[in-house]
């Protein structure tokens, strides 16, 4: 049975990172408009928050854990301020995600810690990621794989440890030979020219990076697993595992920015003295005031995009297949996240668009939920393959 209620023990550890959240919103303004320069990742306030608080309950069996959990503190963190929280300590890259998702026991112990960025993207790949072009040559004599290539729109790029990045081990194999490898900062031949600048997540170092002649060890290769399965795409599918945990975790990214949101608007609506009465019963939204009713709504999204994507994460845990899943929540959180902030904004009419708020900044970066991590269009066709048994070649 699937029970996502929350204990005791379980809202003593969220409220941790909710009150964290009030501390690193501080920042959020003045990070998003200065986005050229590199703001640090070490902010005193929250550490010494973390510093004083009192121990945390132990968390017991009946306590969530797992994915689940990480799924609901990402959400929490993401609360404070979606573009802060990507810039803070110990909050994890997309990679460490794919880490856990394609890393075997030995690979996750020694990068676990590490904060990693993902590197998939490409000048000319980008919606198909079958169409990597760069490159992992094994040299037998050195046991080191020689990586060449560029990766372009790296999240946390530039202050990530070390990437996990997807390459070809044989351009020949179409989808098949494209495997995921990780690459530490600092090794000759990994460079970093320049950082990007965006719509939202400004706090945030999206990078570039180049591959020349980049020599990294052969265990480097997440999963071990150099086969090219020929005749089907058994190795493809291997590669995108990765996706079924970092969707999920975009998700929720993006529904901790909405929940601020939401929360931000309750408390202007029942200042302004709307009643919120959740009682009203059946054919009771007539009693509402529009204002009410539109509020009443977008809450609904809200839960329904984060029951989908604890869900997703539930199945995770107990190690069935959600990559169907992965993309219905992240197509569903995509949509969901994009109406929420910007029916906030509606509802506070224009203190909700001025930069006195962080609303506006809230609409600006939960937006790459439907872009990163593919598209909402992409999750789409993936939706229809899973549920409606299409095929690639139908979806053409
Ligand atoms: C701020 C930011 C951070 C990012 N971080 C990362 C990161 O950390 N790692 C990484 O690897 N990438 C990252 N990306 C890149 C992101 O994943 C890509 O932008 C995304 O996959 C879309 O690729 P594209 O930009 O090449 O668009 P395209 O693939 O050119 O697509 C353009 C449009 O066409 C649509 N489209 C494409 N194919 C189809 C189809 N078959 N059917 C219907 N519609 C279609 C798309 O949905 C999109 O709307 C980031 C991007 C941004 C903006």
């Amino acid at each position: 049975m699937i029970d996502f209620r929350l204990t005791e023990t379980d809202e003593a550890h969220l409220a941790r990172t909710f009150a964290e959240g009030e501390i690193i919103r501080r920042y959020a303004r003045e990070v998003d408009e200065n986005e050229a320069e590199m703001p640090p990742d070490v902010l005193p306030e929250a550490d010494e928050f973390y510093a004083n608080a009192p121990a945390l309950p132990d968390v017991g069996p009946e306590d969530t854990q797992g994915p689940v959990m990480m799924l609901l503190q990402i959400m929490a963190g993401n609360w404070g301020d979606y573009s802060v929280r990507l810039r803070r300590r110990g909050s994890g890259g997309l990679g460490n995600a794919a880490l856990s998702a394609a890393g075997n026991d030995e690979q996750k112990a020694k990068w676990g810690n590490m904060l990693l960025s993902m590197a998939i993207t490409e000048p000319g790949c980008g919606s198909d990621p079958s169409r990597v072009s760069t490159t992992a040559v094994l040299d037998e004599d050195t046991n080191e794989w020689v990586i060449n290539g560029e990766k372009i729109f790296v999240t946390t790029g530039i202050r990530a440890d070390g990437v996990v990045i997807w390459a070809t081990i044989d351009k020949s194999a179409g989808r098949a030979g494209i495997k995921s490898f990780l690459v530490e900062k600092g090794t000759p031949g990994f460079n970093v020219p320049h950082k990007e600048k965006k719509l939202g997540i400004r706090a945030d170092d999206t990078a570039a990076y180049v591959f020349s002649d980049c020599r990294i060890p052969r265990e480097n290769l997440l999963g071990l697993d150099e086969t090219i399965p020929k005749a089907s795409s058994g190795g493809f599918r291997g590669v995108m595992k990765t996706f079924n945990m970092t969707r999920p975790a975009t998700a929720a990214m993006g529904l901790g920015c909405a929940w601020a949101a939401i929360d931000l608007t309750r408390e202007a609506l029942e200042e302004a003295g709307v009643v919120l009465d959740y009682t009203a019963g059946p054919g009771g939204l007539g009693r509402l005031s529009a204002a009410a009713e539109k509020f009443m709504r977008l809450e609904a999204l809200f839960e329904a995009s984060k029951l989908a994507t604890l869900q997703c994460g539930w199945m995770a845990g107990k190690g069935l297949p959600n990559n169907m899943e992965s993309s219905i929540c992240k197509a569903h959180a995509g949509g969901a996240v994009r109406q929420i902030t910007q029916g906030c904004i509606e509802l506070l009419g224009s203190i909700g668009a001025s930069r006195e708020l962080l609303l506006e900044k809230w609409m600006r970066d939960s937006r790459i939920t439907d872009i990163y991590e593919g598209t909402g269009e992409i999750q789409r066709l993936i939706i229809a393959r899973g549920l409606l048994d299409y095929t690639r070649e139908d979806l053409k």
